[in-house]
């Protein structure tokens, strides 16, 4: 697996301590609330149970599984909900953790649902930020690290379902995809 990568962006060191600012953050920004982490599947795996191991508070944890790619590696730019939240958000703090924001299509169709919802207020927590695949204006309120605009795989992130298991996050060879 480790061979198809033609170069690492961010590596596991990266992300440890990523994890640990973001974590020391949300405990300072969130403190004397008990707020909910939506973790939006698959992506969010890794980073979600790292984080979450680094915020100091009472929170809930659920996820939703939304999709926009079908197996590519460009935003369709159509959101489907495939799995809903198991619980009701009606006047609670929403941390929604995110792998990526690319377009922002996700991100803001989810937004605007969690709103309608009654949410008291809604957040975003992203690993990696690709603001050069923009078609929203949006800024998340967290960023673990800003990247140029390319396909990565790695820490949640797929190609095909593959890849999510790398311990860090970088760029497939070109070879991979053209083949595959
Ligand atoms: P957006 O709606 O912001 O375009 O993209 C959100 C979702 O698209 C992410 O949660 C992720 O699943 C997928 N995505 C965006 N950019 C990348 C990328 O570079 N690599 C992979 N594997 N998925 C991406």
């Amino acid at each position: 697996m480790h061979k198809d990568i033609a170069d690492i962006l961010v590596s596991e060191q990266d992300i440890a301590t990523i994890c640990k600012d973001l974590g020391a953050q949300i405990t300072n920004d969130y403190a004397g609330t008990r707020p909910v982490l939506v973790g939006l599947l698959k992506g969010c795996v890794p980073f979600m149970s790292d984080l979450a191991k680094h915020i100091d508070l009472y929170v809930d944890i659920d996820y939703m599984s939304v999709s926009s790619y079908h197996g590519g590696i460009s935003s369709s730019g159509d959101v489907k909900i495939k799995k809903d939240l198991d619980m009701p958000i009606s006047g609670r703090d929403i941390l929604i953790v995110e792998d990526i924001v690319d377009t922002a299509n996700t991100i803001v169709t989810i937004m605007k649902l969690f709103e309608h919802r009654g949410a008291k207020s809604v957040k975003i927590c992203t690993l990696l930020d690709k603001p050069g695949g923009r078609q929203h204006h949006f800024i998340p309120d967290y960023i673990g690290k800003t990247i140029p605009k390319a396909f990565v795989v790695g820490y949640g992130l797929d190609y095909d379902e593959l890849y999510r298991n790398l311990p860090y996050v970088g760029i497939l060879k070109p070879e991979i995809y053209r083949t595959s």
